[in-house]
This record gives C-alpha cells, structure tokens and sequence, in this order.
C-alpha cells in the first residue's frame, strides 16, 4: 500500500521477534554501574573515606583535600570501565533531566595527553545555565548557574553502544545561591523535616535519634505502543497525546488487561529496562499491566527521598530510551488517550531513620503508637492547611485531563485514614482517649493500635491521599512528573506542622501537663482544627463535591489555570520561608516557570490540532466526499435512486472542522496579555475550542474511508503492536 499508516501497519505485523540479551544473575548486575559506598570504601584510604561518610550524614561540605582524593579514585573507576567523560546531571524545573558533558582529557604541550579530574571539577561545575528556565531570577540577579555534587546520591556510568560517560548527580543554583533546579529545595526539604522531627522526638522522650529522612517508593504507569505509529501522529510526536482519535470499539470495558499476562515482546522489554534499573542501583520490585489496553506500571522498593527522585528520573530516561530500541514508543503523558485511564505516579512517602524506625508505622508499644499519632497528625495538619499547595505541585496541562475525571482522584485535596484510623481521631477529638490511660486506651482492648488497613483490598481508590498502613500514598501525581515538586511540598508542610505541635506541645509541658495528657491535647485541638480534610468516602461522587467545599471549606482548584495561582499567596510564601525551602524570591520564579511550561504546552497542542485537521485530516475527507459524490453522480446517470446523506453529512462536518479550526488559530494568534490572564485563556478558550475541533475531526474518522485516513487510529495503536 501507499498509504503511510497501512505501510506503519504492514512494517508493525512483520517486525522480527523480541530482542534478546544474555541473562545475568542479580549479584553480577546489582549497582555495577555506580560508584557505590563499597566502592569508595575499597579504594579510598580509611581516612578519606570516614570524611565521606560524615559529609552524607550531616550533609556538610565536603573539604577540598578529600575531594581531591574522591575523583581520582572516581575517575580512575569510571576510565577502567571505558569513560572518556563525564557530565554534571541536574535537574531544571522542566520535568526533565539535564546534562553538561566534559571530556577528562588534558592535553600535554608535547602532543600527549592524559586525564585529569580533580576535586573542584567533581564539586563544582559550571554549565552555561542561560537557557533553563529561570523564572526571572537570573535577570534579576545578574547571575550564572552553577551545578555542585550532592554527595548523598552517588554517581553512576551511563553506556551507549559507543561509549561510558560519568554521570554526578548535582543541584542547580544562581552565583547568588538561588534554586534554579528541582533538587535543591528537596534536599533544603529533607534538612528541615529532620530538624523539626528532632524536635519532637527529643520532646517526646527520645535521647538518641538518628539523622530523619522521607521515604519514597514511585509507582510509574506508562503507555508502550509501536514506534512505527508516532511519526505519523504529529500529537504524540510533539504534545506526547493524541489530539484526535475515535474511542476503539474495545477499550478497557472488559477490565481483561488488569493484571493479565503480560505480552511477550514488552516483558522482554520491561527485563531489559530492570536490567539497567539493577546495574544502576535501582531497586526494581514489580511489574505489571495496568488498566487500559496497552497500559503498564513498574515500581521500585521505596529509598531515601533525594536518591529515590534521581532514580524515579533516571528510570523514566530507561522507559523512553529502551522502548526505542525495541521498536517500541513509552508514553509518559497523563493521558495519552482520551477515553481510557491515564497514567499517574503514585508517590508513596513515609519518614523515618535508624534509630527510631518509620515515624509513619504505628509500632508496638503504647509509646509508639502515640509518637505514631503526633506524625501521623501533623500531616493531616499539613494537608488541611496546605491542600491547594500540594494540588498546585501536580498542575500540569497534561495531569489537567486526568485529576477528576473519575479514573484519578478529584482535584480536591483529601486524606483517607481508613475507618480505624478515623475512629482513633474522632475518639480524640471527642477526648474519649485521655492521657494517663494511653497505655489502655484504645477500644480495641488491647494496648497498641491494630495494624491499619494494609489490605489493598480496602484503600479508597478514590482518595488523592491514603495513609496506606505505614506511609502516605499521594495519588495525584502525574506520571510525567518529577516526583521532587510532590516531596518538596509534602517534606515542607510536615516539617512545618511538626514545628507547630512541638510548640504546642512544649506550652503543654511548660503549664504543667504530663507528657501523654499534654500530647493528646495537642492533637485534639489538631484534629478540631484540621479534621475537615480527612474523608473516607467516595471521592468522585458530586456529593463530595459539594460537600467538600460547601461544608468544609476545601478548594476544588480544577485546572492548572486555577492551581499555580496558589504559589503566589502569602501563605505559601510564609511557608517556605519559615521552613527554609524556597526564598520568596525562587517560590515566584517558579511560579513563573510553571506557568510558562503551561501555556506553552496548550499553545503548541492547539497549533498541532489546527495543523492537523488543516492539512492531515480535512484533505483526506475532501478526497472520500469527492469520490462520493462521483459515485453519486455515476449511480443517478444508471437511474439508480441514491441518497446523499453521508455527503451531506461529512461535508458538514468538513465545514465545522474549517470553521472551528479558525477560530482556534484566530485565539492562538491573540492571547491576552499577564500570565494568570494567559493561562485562564488557555483553559478557558483554547482547551474547550480544541475539545469542539476534536468532535468534527473524530467525526469524520467515523465516515471516511479507512484506507483513505492518516491517523493512526485508537484500535491500531492500542492493540496493533
Ligand atoms: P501497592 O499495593 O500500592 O502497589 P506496594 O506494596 O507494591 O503497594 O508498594 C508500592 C510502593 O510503596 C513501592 O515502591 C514500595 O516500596 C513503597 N513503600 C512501601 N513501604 C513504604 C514506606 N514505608 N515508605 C515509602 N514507600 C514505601
Ligand atoms: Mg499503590
């Protein structure tokens, strides 16, 4: 055939079987390719190496000597194995990865060389940061950014079939010390939950307490369908989603995907991504299909909160890269397809360290439960308090399709207990626990708390935020995001109410309350406060809705348009600040940056919805009317009695697809001016003139001959693989 999409097709059925690889055994491939503690331990001298290990736990400055000693002993690890660069990699408030790549070679004046990589260069980098995204703070500042190591995620090799470059996780920052990346407010984040939860533990009797970090396990979901399809779709080539599509007249109505066995050609795929996930130190730990056709989801065992986002992002690399090479294409967008599941990130989040355990696990003892209930309360705080925050941080125009359409949880920030929890809370709210008897309290008649819904079978699937057990299971997130905005946010409002209650708590014991009466009290008032936020039902029912902002005063914040705004509120800028994380200053440019990705993102997918129902799908829909009405014409000429109603019908509609596409490239051509006044626009104009563009071209996908439609169709990509 001539037609393209049929070519995809023809090329799709007779592509060779799966790529193979030689299978290896775990130990040979487990984290080969970083420069792991062990590593370092074994080649750096015992001295070095102690000052190493103090510099991760207490986040010091690494000494310039001892530097000095690290990249040799780093270079001289990654050169054995082939590495001829190496590259600073940072993370820019894009969702992406960013990379300067320099040669260690040296020339020497007599025409040899060698290489070189000292302590500075492992330390500090300077990449020609004038094209990131800045949010103004660099023509505020007149400064450059700088990349400087972050010792507590280490570095790795990165291999292509032509070579092995160095790769150093690092954060992005101005001359004058502002963020300009996703990593530097997550590890200001982590200091902070550490010092407040310090605080409390110290309050709550503690002597010894180890370093608190947060937990992160990330759930990916991601589409994989046929890379043969995605030249030929201009919408998922550039925007990642189809603009257009028919629904297939199979979707995931007959839930048969859910968990079914997964096809050949993507488990090999996936074996290869957990091959390199393992030779990287990344825990993989499932896999599986998810709900709709062609909809998969691989997670990692749960790991500090700064490694496991450099992780989270270095898998997303893996997914899209490997994919290629198996022919394949991964789609990360939020909702690739409209009329089936989206994809999100589950990010599951708890804090804990070594002495004291997970703060978020309810534990065995009495004295456990009750430190269990002080964390557990301060995040229901943090979320009642700081809901439109953490639903500003998963506002992206692609996560704007799947927050509340039923299949995600409602843009409506809650938090589900389970009924257990919930009862626990009310019991203290009501002060039916009372102080001295914590030891008996509980009506479960005996004296800890049961171990709380762990059962998958019993955690609201509706709710954006589920204690889950043991953590925190944030459900909004969007599968193409940075899991680092998410953890900043949630890292902050804890720290935030953990400082609130150790105050209270302390004005407690100071007036003369014992520690576990004082202690209830203080969550008494917590949950009178805050307990509007905890809900257990049904969070997509419009009763909820309502309820949730009629009756408890919650924001449903629907589009990116309505979230990002919060950023600005002097709240949220009282919040960073006091916490440590983001100056007022790097809270604006972000705000500014986001908005930007926003607007942009709708601008480009509106212009690719005009150009394709212009040049793609109007054409071929002139071409079938015209032979239609050839047709007709030969059919009346033989005295046949003809009817012209799927002319008429697809000449309607090839008249709304010129007329709507016109209007579209009329409001591209004149946004209106200011940021919040652009990204209401984009929602409120460009989105819903989109939509209308969508209903004539999928109409006509519906009319005109298939062998004549350039697209390729919803059934072919979702089933043709
Ligand atoms: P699900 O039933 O939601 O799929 P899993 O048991 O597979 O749950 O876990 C999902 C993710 O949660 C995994 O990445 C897992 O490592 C992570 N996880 C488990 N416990 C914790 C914890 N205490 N803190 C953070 N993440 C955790
Ligand atoms: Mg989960």
């Amino acid at each position: 055939p001539s037609q393209p999409r049929l070519q995809a097709l023809e090329k799709i059925l007779s592509r060779p079987a799966a790529l193979t690889a030689p299978i290896q055994p775990l130990d040979e491939l487990w984290a080969s390719d970083v420069f792991t503690l062990d590593k370092m331990k074994a080649a750096l001298p015992k001295e070095i190496f102690k000052s190493v290990q103090r510099t991760i736990k207490e986040g010091s400055k690494l000494d310039v000597s001892v530097a000095n000693v690290v990249a040799q002993a780093m270079k001289e690890w990654a050169t054995a194995r082939g590495a001829l660069y190496y590259s600073h990699v940072f993370y820019p408030l894009t969702n992406s990865t960013a990379e300067k790549h320099d040669g260690f070679i040296s020339p020497q004046g007599d025409g040899t060389v060698f290489t070189e990589f000292t302590g500075k260069v492992l330390v500090q980098g300077e990449p020609d940061g004038s094209s990131f995204p800045n949010g103004g703070i660099r023509s505020t500042f007149e400064a450059r950014g700088y990349t400087a190591w972050d010792i507590t995620s280490p570095a790795w090799l990165m291999e292509t079939p032509n070579g092995v470059t160095l790769c150093i996780p690092t954060v992005f920052v101005s001359w004058t010390g502002e963020a300009l990346d996703k990593k530097t407010p997550l590890l200001r984040s982590i200091a902070a939950v550490n010092k407040q939860a310090h605080r409390l533990l110290s309050l709550l009797g503690e002597t010894t307490i180890a370093p608190v970090n947060s937990s992160c396990g990330a759930e990916q979901e991601y589409f994989l369908i046929d890379s043969a399809y995605v030249p030929l779709r201009p919408d998922l080539l550039l925007a990642g989603r189809t603009l257009f599509g028919r629904p297939s007249a199979k979707g995931q109505q007959f839930d048969d995907h859910y968990f079914g066995a997964i096809p050949e050609r993507v488990q090999v795929f996936m074996q290869e991504v957990e091959r390199q996930m393992y030779r990287l130190g990344i825990p993989a730990k499932t896999r599986h299909n998810e709900v709709a056709p062609s909809q998969f989801e691989i997670a990692p065992f749960f790991e500090a909160a700064n490694v496991a986002t450099d992780h989270q992002q270095l898998t997303m690399t893996l997914l899209r890269s490997t994919a290629k090479k198996h022919g394949l294409a991964c789609l990360l967008h939020e909702k690739p397809f409209a009329g089936i599941n989206g994809s999100g990130k589950h990010v599951n989040w708890s804090i804990g360290n070594a002495t004291q355990g997970n703060l978020l696990d309810p534990g065995k003892t009495p004295h456990k439960n009750l430190q269990f209930l002080m964390f557990c309360g301060a995040v229901i705080r943090g979320v009642h308090m700081y809901g439109p925050l953490l639903r500003a941080v998963i506002a992206t125009a692609s996560n704007d399709h799947r927050l509340g359409a039923n299949e995600a949880p409602p843009a409506i920030i809650s938090v589900y207990l389970g009924s257990q929890l919930e009862d626990v809370f009310n019991q203290i709210r009501e002060g039916r626990l009372s102080g001295s008897a914590l030891g008996g309290v509980m009506d479960f008649g005996v004296d800890t708390l049961p171990e709380f819904d762990k059962d998958a079978g019993d955690r609201n699937r509706t709710s954006p935020f589920a204690f889950t057990g043991n953590r925190f299971e944030f459900r909004a997130v969007g599968s193409n995001q940075s899991v680092a905005g998410p953890l900043v946010a949630l890292n902050t409002i804890l720290a935030d109410s953990l400082a609130w209650i150790s105050s209270e708590l302390e004005a407690k014991l100071g007036s003369g309350y014992g520690l576990e009466e004082g202690a209830l009290a203080v969550l008494k008032t917590l949950i009178e406060q805050h307990g509007a936020v905890v809900f257990g039902g049904n969070g997509y029912s419009d009763e909820w809705h309502r309820m949730a902002v009629e009756e408890r005063g919650l924001e449903n914040l629907r589009t990116t348009a309505d979230a990002l705004p919060v950023l600005e509120r002097q709240s949220m800028r009282e919040l960073f600040e006091r916490t440590g994380v983001l100056s007022a200053v790097e809270l604006q440019s972000r705000f500014e940056v986001y908005a930007e990705q926003y607007i942009l993102a709708i601008d480009v997918e509106a212009k690719l919805a005009v150009q394709i129902a212009r040049t793609q799908v109007y054409p071929a829909a002139i071409r079938y009317l015209g032979e239609l009405a050839e047709s007709l014409q030969l059919q009346s000429s033989l005295g046949i009695q003809v009817s012209p109603e799927t002319s008429k019908e697809v000449a309607g509609l090839c008249q709304s697809l010129m007329d709507i596409s016109g209007q579209l490239q009329n409001a591209i051509d004149h946004p209106p001016h200011g940021t919040e006044a652009h990204m209401r626009y984009s929602a409120d104009t460009l989105v819903p003139l989109m939509a209308d563009l969508r209903v004539a071209v999928d109409g006509l996908e519906a009319l005109v001959d298939d062998n004549l439609w350039p697209l390729p169709t919803y059934q072919e990509m979702l089933f043709v693989r």
